[in-house]
């Protein structure tokens, strides 16, 4: 038995200004006869198909067979389309893949789509989970690296802008240590330090901090003065 499932393209205009998520425009279906058992083994396969026939299942009694079009719909949603009419499983670690791309965001969920249209083009779930956990573990010790350039800089991994860790004064509430904290930073203009609201160089730096110290000694100055007054 082969069933065709055929999505008409949604008009957005006429329907309102919401747009309806892919699977709302399914129209209805003849229901399924009821699988008896549990969750039946399921394969799916990439094809081209006919402009609008997203894909083709053939279900016999003990497993599924797929076809979808991946013009037309992604490795994903062909198989949440497929769940609304066969309960079916692909073993625990594609399975699982599918429960983790169901309740996480757009960005992650395009990821996970790429990875199974990597298992269904390739047919070697294992190959493909094993290549992609050896990039993950990859790029996570990369982003691990310590800055290769400057023994200051908190960054890690690949960047091009260089921070150095905030020095602030902590007798001070939060918000006036603010405007005395002091950072190094390298964002693409030379070497600059933060401080008093400004990118100095260290030049620059050395001026405002001995301004600041004449500043302090006037300060000590006016508590000798109200010493003296007492
Ligand atoms: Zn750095």
């Amino acid at each position: 038995m082969q069933h065709v499932i055929t999505v008409p393209p949604v008009d957005f205009q006429t329907n309102g200004h919401r747009a309806w998520p892919l699977l709302d425009a399914v129209p209805a279906q003849p229901k399924p006869v009821p699988a008896p058992k549990g969750p039946v083994p399921a394969r799916f396969e990439q094809a081209p198909l006919d402009a609008g026939v997203k894909l083709i299942y053939r279900k016999a009694a003990d497993r599924v067979r797929v076809a979808y079009d991946p013009e037309q719909i992604d490795a994903l949603n062909a198989r949440f389309l497929t769940n609304i009419y066969v309960d079916f499983t692909e073993g625990a670690q594609i399975d699982g893949l599918c429960n983790l791309a169901r309740n996480t965001d757009k960005n992650s969920r395009e990821m996970y789509a790429i990875m199974l249209s990597e298992v269904d083009r390739t047919g070697d779930a294992p190959a493909v989970i094993e290549r992609i956990t050896e990039l993950l573990c990859k790029a996570h010790a990369e982003a691990q690296t310590p800055c290769p350039r400057y023994g200051w800089c908190i960054e890690t991994g690949q960047h091009v802008e260089h921070t150095g860790e905030s020095v602030e004064p902590d007798f001070l509430e939060v918000d006036r240590g603010e405007v005395l904290a002091a950072t190094i930073t390298h964002w693409g203009k030379g070497i600059r330090v933060g401080f008093l609201d400004e990118d100095l160089t260290p030049a620059d730096a050395r001026t405002r901090l001995a301004e600041l110290r004449a500043h302090l000694d006037a300060v000590e100055q006016l508590i000798a003065t109200a010493e003296a007054s007492e």
